[in-house]
């Protein structure tokens, strides 16, 4: 089809439909008009507020202070998820957003700490991380611009509700018009079959060129009428059902996220400037929904704010995120459980991704084709990253994961595992939004330690290797002194008690 892209029209006004809306309005306002529309009698899902640091090109792009966006949605700041229980009950360790050590030029720090470790010293390796320090610590302020060795990445947690209502009024002041109103049909391009209009409950009609189906997981125009297909990844993932509840706030508020193992599921806890949010994710084969209320509720740690409510999902993806002219932007492009808290990211990478192959000229089988090739390997990746939480688990407690860590997993991962394992190399893919650092954290939060390290770490003697550790964890430490607390950040951030 070779129509020129004069008008974009987004369906759904959750996080997916109002950061498109966002996003497309800032950069490309100029040249396309942007018509929103969503169903308030729906609703949005009303979770998805853990994220990872990519967040700040977010608001960077938007050109959004920090401050008034921590003030804007309650939000607090992540440094890592701490995952308990989920190599062996009672293991703990995190996956943070920043580096261990100090790499040199063709050898990783894991491999010097890992002969450290043959010797006899090293201590953890997350001593010589300071996201996880200052996590352990319950401290922040942002480090960038000092030494590169200080660098502390970070994320936020928002409330998701808080966040959708400000991205529209930043939109609408942009020119985004919002209407209101449940799709019931549409209008397809006789003989093609594109979209060309919405046909809502009432009758009215939302006529476009491009549309943006951010519908959530029911894919309204993605799957309703375009019948894409959805490849199934649940086999891997076989938890299939969230039970979400705020809670109250703690005394203070955490710099990470909780995801805490069960016999059948995991649970999360975020905490926010106002409440705690929390969920158990959780495999329906092995919990009903009254076991997985009772745990959840069992293990809030503070009073429930409302009743759970129940999420059914399907872990996979639509076969293509581009069909025709629809684009699958959010739920309706697939899910992959939140372990990771990868979907707001995924997010930012499709509209991303639709903006650098924006069709202005129209749409070409090129463009669908490489955008549909880039969001496939993507999403594959992270749902490799997402397996291995679950396979690599030391739990004899229950036949789910007995099971998980039995089960053959993706090859491509299969193969990382075995690489790690013998000898510690990592091996980055192109598109894979985690890195070196995150692997190792996880392949060795989970149990799996090389076998052997890199033959450039036998450089220093025994006794030189010994103190350049000490002198890196001494280096590490030194800006916990000087950081507030976090939650002495967040209030002079925000300008009020937190
Ligand atoms: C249990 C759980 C936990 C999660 N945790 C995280 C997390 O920590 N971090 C993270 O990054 N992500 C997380 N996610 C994912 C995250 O919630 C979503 O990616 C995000 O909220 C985007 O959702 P959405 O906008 O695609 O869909 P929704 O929020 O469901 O919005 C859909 C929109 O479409 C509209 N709509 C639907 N049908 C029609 C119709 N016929 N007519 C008109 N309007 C219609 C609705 O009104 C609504 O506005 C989680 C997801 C689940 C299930």
């Amino acid at each position: 089809m070779t129509r020129p892209i004069r008008k974009v029209v987004i369906l759904g006004g959750g996080t997916a439909g109002w950061m498109t809306a966002a996003l497309l309005a800032k950069v490309l306002g100029p040249v396309i008009q942007i018509e929103l529309v969503e169903s308030d009698d729906i609703g949005i899902i009303g979770v998805g507020e853990a994220t990872i640091p990519p967040i700040q090109q977010v608001n960077a792009v938007l050109g959004i202070a920090e401050a008034d966006f921590l003030r804007e949605t309650r939000a607090t700041i992540k440094l890592a998820i701490r995952f308990e229980n989920w190599g062996a009950i009672g293991d703990t360790y995190y996956h943070t957003f920043g580096a261990a050590g100090r790499n040199t030029a063709f050898c990783s720090f894991h491999h010097f700490w890992a002969r450290a470790r043959k010797l006899g010293f090293g201590g953890s390796y997350w001593d010589y991380d300071l996201n996880a320090l200052s996590a352990d610590a319950g401290k922040f302020a942002p480090t960038r611009g000092n030494d590169p060795v200080w660098d502390m990445p970070y994320a936020y947690h928002f409330d998701s509700g808080l966040y959708g209502q400000f991205l529209r009024r930043y939109s609408e002041n942009l020119g985004v018009v919002r209407t209101e109103g449940m799709v019931a049909d549409v209008q397809r391009a006789a003989g093609i079959g594109d979209i060309m209009a919405l046909v809502l409950r009432d009758g009215r009609t939302v006529s476009g060129d491009l549309f943006v189906d951010c519908s959530g997981s029911r894919g309204v125009l993605i799957q309703q009428h375009l019948g894409t297909g959805y490849e199934d990844w649940s086999h891997w993932l076989p938890c299939d059902r969230a039970m979400a509840v705020p809670s109250e706030r703690f005394e203070h508020t955490l710099p990470f996220t909780r995801a805490i193992a069960h016999e059948a599921g995991w649970q999360w806890r975020i905490p926010l400037q106002h409440r705690n949010g929390n969920g158990l994710v959780y495999s329906s084969r092995h919990y009903t929904d009254d076991q997985a209320a009772e745990i959840l509720l069992g293990n809030l740690g503070s009073k429930a704010l409302a009743d759970p409510k129940v999420i059914p999902f399907r872990t996979g993806r639509a076969r293509r995120q581009w069909n025709r002219n629809v684009v699958a932007v959010g739920l309706s492009s697939g899910f992959l459980e939140p372990l990771e808290s990868t979907s707001i990211y995924l997010i930012q990478s499709a509209i991303t991704r639709l903006m650098h192959l924006f069709p202005h000229q129209g749409i070409t089988p090129n463009l669908t084709a490489e955008y549909n090739r880039q969001s496939q390997i993507e999403m594959e990746l992270i749902r490799d990253f997402i397996i291995l939480h679950y396979h690599a688990n030391a739990r004899w407690d229950s036949a789910f994961w007995r099971d998980l860590r039995n089960m053959d997993v993706p090859e491509r991962l299969a193969r990382k595992i075995e690489l790690f394992r013998s000898n510690g190399t990592l091996v980055q893919d192109q598109y894979d939004i985690f890195l070196e650092p995150s692997w190792v954290q996880v392949l060795l939060g989970q149990g799996i330690q090389p076998a052997d390290y890199h033959p450039l770490a036998d450089g220093p003697s025994d006794d030189a290797l010994r103190r350049q550790l000490s002198q890196l964890a001494e280096l590490k430490v030194r800006p916990l002194a000087q950081l507030p607390s976090h939650d002495a950040f967040l209030q002079a951030q925000v300008g009020q008690p937190v």
